[in-house]
């Protein structure tokens, strides 16, 4: 019993086997390696990008793969599903680079996105600072005109792959007193004076994610940095931010099809009170439930990536998307690791894995209670 998915072609699915192939033969095998150093090593971003599943949707002009939010979506299908946990590629892929081409100039296209698409410069993006995430409108970093160039003061945090990479979009006030309306968007080489990182931050999950906090004491960057127009920045970052939490709604519809396979074929294995733990009523409901939820989450989730492909897809569609599908994933987990017994709590298995890896996707690319607020006024 599957939902029958038409939101794909041909070409998506012959990517999901190359993806496949990959995640499971050139990542699982250095997943402990990773977590254990704490971020993904620079052969292995280079790897994907010569298998073509980095910036699958970058025009092949910069050295992308000219495809479509389809493909995306089936790489980032297939590493959630392999279970490889704290490879930043979609953000950078997907989320990230996405700016540098809707809002970068050919002269910035040029210079930045060939290496992006090889995964020689890794892109990261600083929005959230100490002082808060969900309220953007508040944020601090400030980017000073001084002649041809910005200088930029402040401080970032949680900033995925912020330990590897080469540029960062930072989200900085041009004009503090204008709210919403004065965030611009200033790519940054992290090789500038004044830049510095602070320490890989420790995480409940996804150790191999190089989270990073940021600094910029006074970092003097050219206004040839600027993405788009100057305090603008608002109103990208809501433009963009739906196709992340669409990813997002991917990605967790993968991770708990996933998860019930491995838990049918665990209860189904393991004994207790002399039948196995399938014998028994309350498991064959609880995974019922599960599995009905996963049909709901993936029929909301490819009804959005079809709406997406069409360019259709709302912001307030996105949002439901990821809302529905993070909270059903999260209590459909909780209820996978209650079958699992103590094996649900070690780390070496799946589930566990799970839980902790994925608790992150209620809160970041916007909290739950920040998708109800978006949701709410259109009703
Ligand atoms: C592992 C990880 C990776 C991340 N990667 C990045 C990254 O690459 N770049 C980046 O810029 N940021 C990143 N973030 C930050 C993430 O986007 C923020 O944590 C998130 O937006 C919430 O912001 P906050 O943590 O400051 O929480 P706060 O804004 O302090 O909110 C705390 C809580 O208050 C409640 N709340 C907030 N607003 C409302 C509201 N309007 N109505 C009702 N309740 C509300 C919610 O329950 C929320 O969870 C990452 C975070 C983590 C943990």
């Amino acid at each position: 019993m599957q939902v029958i998915r038409n939101v794909y072609r041909e070409d998506h699915e012959m990517l999901r086997e190359t993806a496949r192939r990959f995640f499971e033969r050139e990542c699982v095998p250095h997943q402990p390696a990773w977590d254990e150093a704490g971020r993904v090593d620079r052969e292995t971003w280079l790897k994907a990008g010569r298998e073509g599943l980095l910036c699958v949707t970058m025009p092949t002009e910069y050295g992308g793969g000219g495809g479509d939010f389809g493909h995306a979506a089936v790489i980032v299908e297939e590493q959630f599903r392999a279970g490889v946990s704290g490879a930043g590629f979609s953000l950078h892929s997907d989320i990230i680079a996405p700016y540098l081409l809707r809002l970068g100039n050919e002269e910035q296209k040029q210079r930045w996105l060939p290496k992006v698409c090889s995964g020689e410069m890794i892109l990261a993006i600083a929005m959230t600072e100490p002082g808060g995430g969900s309220d953007l409108k508040s944020i601090r970093t400030t980017a000073v005109r001084d002649g041809d160039d910005y200088i930029i003061s402040g401080s970032k945090t949680f900033i995925s792959n912020g330990l590897n990479a080469e540029l960062v979009i930072v989200a900085c006030k041009t004009d503090p007193a204008a709210g919403a309306k004065g965030v611009s968007l200033i790519a940054v080489e992290t090789t500038r004076e004044g830049f510095r990182r602070g320490r890989k931050l420790q995480k409940v999950g996804q150790p191999a994610a190089d989270t990073a906090e940021l600094f910029f004491d006074g970092v003097r960057v050219p206004a040839t940095n600027l993405l788009g127009e100057e305090n603008k920045g608002f109103s990208y970052l809501m433009q963009e931010l739906a196709q992340e939490r669409l990813l997002i709604a991917a990605y967790c519809t993968a991770k708990t099809e996933r998860m019930l396979e491995h838990t049918i074929e665990y209860v189904k294995d393991r004994k207790a009170f002399g039948q196995t733990v399938w014998d028994f009523q309350n498991t064959k409901f609880k995974l019922a439930d599960v599995k009905a939820q996963v049909m709901a989450m993936r029929t909301l989730t490819d009804y959005c990536i079809s709406e997406h492909l069409r360019r259709r897809l709302t912001v307030e569609e996105a949002a439901v998307a990821k809302l529905y599908t993070t909270e059903t994933m999260w209590k459909c987990l909780d209820d996978m690791v209650q079958l699992h017994g103590g094996y649900g709590y070690m780390l070496e298995y799946p589930i566990a894995r799970a839980f902790t890896d994925m608790r992150i996707a209620r809160v970041a690319g916007g909290a739950s209670e920040v998708m109800r607020e978006i949701i709410a006024r259109k009703l």
